[in-house]
């Protein structure tokens, strides 16, 4: 109607996150309290087992669940920093100076200190402060899903009574005729199991996908702003390049979203004869 542009692209990326905030706990209930008594049954599963699976797939959807948190609260603009930085390009937005590798999204409407792109899954630009809570969303994303597609192919292969991954698929997608299960709940079952199997094979392969490609830039020194430019990766060693990201700790932040690992103000480049430090 009479929205901007901007408006416009405001309100879809809040339709789309909070279609995700939604879908993040729906999915977690799901797996819970409809697959998991299914499980019990047909992979006759003891006390400890079930336990153990309940335990696992709550720790998963915390650190999912935290991390994307964490990821859309962390300020990521420009004015949360307040150490040394070396400076860089005047932002005719915002009418000031901002810091070496910050840009302005238009779509935030501030300069963001190291930015790396705006998501629009969680309407959110992802920079300096909240890169490593993103890369370890998808993380945990990647696992969760690869964990509910096993055990939903599972329940599925033993609805069709079918032996291998291949003909379960096969199977699925083939469906049309519903009136194989016996009766209305039952295809209500089998209607709901598909839905997220389908689900599964859309998100498993894109967070993955998103997964490795940041590791990748992470591990390089690269931000995604700056791969398209096509800058040379930092040389220095990956580890280093994985703390400017992840912070000091940056081997501890996978277990749990809260860890503290504060970000180095400073960046070491070259290699251990001909290093030098810059400010962030
Ligand atoms: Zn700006
Ligand atoms: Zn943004």
């Amino acid at each position: 109607m009479f929205l901007t542009p901007l408006r416009r692209q405001r309100l879809k990326e809040a339709i789309i996150s909070y279609t995700v905030f939604l879908l993040t706990p729906a999915y977690f209930l799901f797996q819970i309290c409809v697959i998991r008594p299914y499980l019990t049954v047909h992979l006759d599963w003891g006390p400890v087992k079930h336990f153990l699976h309940i335990v696992f797939a709550s720790y998963l959807f915390t650190n999912v669940a935290g991390n994307m948190i964490l990821c859309v609260l962390t300020d990521t603009s420009v004015k949360s920093y307040r150490g040394p930085t070396a400076a860089g390009s005047y932002c005719k937005f915002c009418k000031q100076k901002q810091p070496a590798n910050s840009w302005h999204c238009t779509t935030c409407n501030t300069c963001i200190l190291r930015r790396d792109h705006h998501c629009i899954l969680l309407a959110r630009c992802i920079g300096r402060n909240n890169l490593r809570y993103f890369i370890c969303y998808l993380c945990h994303l990647s696992i969760s899903m690869f964990y509910a597609t096993y055990y939903n192919y599972i329940i599925l292969r033993s609805m069709f009574d079918l032996r291998t991954f291949a003909a379960t698929t096969s199977r699925i997608f083939s469906l049309s005729d519903w009136s194989i299960f016996a009766n209305s709940s039952l295809i209500l079952k089998a209607r709901l199991f598909v839905c997220f199997w389908y689900l599964n094979l859309i998100i498993l392969p894109i967070s993955l996908n998103f997964l490795v490609f940041h590791l990748y830039k992470a591990c390089k020194g690269l931000t995604w702003y700056e791969y398209k430019k096509g800058k040379v990766p930092v040389r220095t060693h990956w580890k280093r390049n994985l703390a400017y990201v992840f912070g000091t700790r940056w081997y501890l932040v996978l277990l749990w979203p809260s860890v503290e690992s504060p970000l180095p103000n400073k960046r070491a480049h070259g290699t251990r004869d001909l290093r030098r430090e810059t400010l962030i």
